[in-house]
């Protein structure tokens, strides 16, 4: 079990010893040498920029920080979560290849897999991540990686990453793990994983005022997404801002302690919706049957993560109970997660919806299941008690 990292090591002083580091307002940049400019088109010049599609000092600093975080060699960031996914997959991935990804994840990215990559002759299974026998069985010759959630969207399965990737190094393939549900108690490279993506808008911005995503990986990876003649990155384009990058890295320095609040209120009221009988998925609940998985990765000062699911059976109860909820001022009836506020939505009719029906009702994802991304409330005792005045009008 890894030790909680203390991120504030890394530190890069502003143009005036400022001590947040300045940021890079331009697109491109200038050169005292037509030589130099030409090497760097070759990717060869270190520390010269280019073009803000391709690197800026800002995006390298919040990389810099990310790779911190995740303890991987080298980082990139983008525009979106999804922006390094797309990335990633059609960097590792030519017409003819095959993924075999967990079932249940995010449904954007499963809409990427199903839809969007099929049209380039790039065929995705889609399996149970936790019965390793049947994802073994699932690797064909044309298999390129394997790709799961460490806790997936929305159902919580716990992946178990070091067995995943012993069993990706057996056959030669990646192991790309998107981290977004557990930046910072679970260090998806360290347990064996060889790409870690992280959709940023979510807890490690924490203020739900924009996307942005990173991939954290090996540095020949991550200059290859970048790479001007090839880099799927690079020529697809899903370049972050300099600014907002500046201003997710401000909040990345809190994330620790928001990361560990958020754990301490999911983890109470998880307890306190199993105690009075709701069906409650929470990986921090002995219940849960990853609990002693996730014992065995996780960082413990951190905890379980701050999300969990209630299921209340049908839709019309789900949605009823959310209404209230926010009439209540106990949450947004909203999607996203890491927001100082709860916030909640049925999956199965939200971030799940690009999942067919049949398709949710095999993986067990109910209609009536609402996903709580759980705020940072002072006393989440009081909260509890309100929430729960509100179920009892719902049940
Ligand atoms: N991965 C997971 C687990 C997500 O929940 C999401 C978005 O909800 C994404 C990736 C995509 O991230 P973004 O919305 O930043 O593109």
């Amino acid at each position: 079990m890894k030790a909680l990292k203390d991120l504030n090591c890394i530190q890069n002083f502003g143009e005036f010893g400022g001590v947040n580091p300045s940021i890079s307002d331009s697109s491109t940049y200038t050169f005292l040498a037509a030589k130099t400019m030409f090497d760097t088109f070759e990717g060869n010049t270190e520390g010269c920029y280019l073009y803000t599609r391709h690197s800026s000092p800002s995006n390298l600093y919040l990389g810099e920080a990310m790779a911190e975080l995740e303890g991987t060699e080298f980082a990139n960031v983008y525009a979106s979560g999804m922006g390094a996914i797309s990335s990633v997959l059609l960097q590792l991935c030519q017409s003819g290849d095959h993924i075999l990804s967990g079932r249940t994840i995010y449904g954007g990215t499963y809409a990427f897999m199903k839809n969007f990559t099929s049209k380039f002759n790039i065929n995705t299974d889609f399996v149970d991540i936790t019965n390793l026998e049947l994802l073994e069985a699932s690797i064909t010759p044309s298999t390129k990686l394997i790709y799961c959630e460490a806790l997936s969207n929305p159902l919580l399965e716990v992946a178990d990453i070091r067995s995943l990737s012993k069993l990706a190094k057996k056959h030669h393939i990646p192991l790309v793990v998107d981290n977004t549900f557990s930046p910072m108690f679970i260090q998806a490279a360290s347990l064996g994983a060889d790409i870690v993506i992280h959709s940023l808008t979510k807890f490690i911005n924490g203020t739900s005022d924009c996307v942005a995503g990173a991939v954290c990986a090996s540095k020949d990876f991550c200059l290859s997404l970048k790479d001007v003649n090839s880099g799927a990155a690079m020529l697809l384009g899903s370049t972050l801002d300099s600014l907002r990058a500046a201003s997710i890295l401000k909040n990345m320095r809190t994330l620790h302690l928001r990361m560990s609040k958020h754990s301490e209120n999911a983890l109470y009221l998880a307890q306190s919706f199993e105690s009075i009988g709701v069906r409650t998925v929470y990986p921090g609940l002995e219940s849960h049957p990853g609990h002693q998985l996730m014992n065995s990765m996780i960082v413990k000062e951190i905890g379980y993560g701050g999300i969990f699911t209630l299921d209340l059976g049908t839709l019309d109860k789900a949605n009823t109970y959310m209404e209230l909820l926010q009439e209540h001022q106990l949450g947004y009836l909203a999607v996203s997660l890491g927001f100082y506020k709860t916030l909640f939505s049925a999956s199965g009719t939200s971030t799940s919806s690009e999942i067919d029906i049949e398709e949710q009702a095999k993986m067990g994802l109910s209609p009536g299941l609402i996903r709580f991304s759980v705020g940072l409330d002072g006393d989440i005792a009081a909260t509890f008690k309100r929430m729960k005045e509100c179920l009892d009008k719902v049940l």
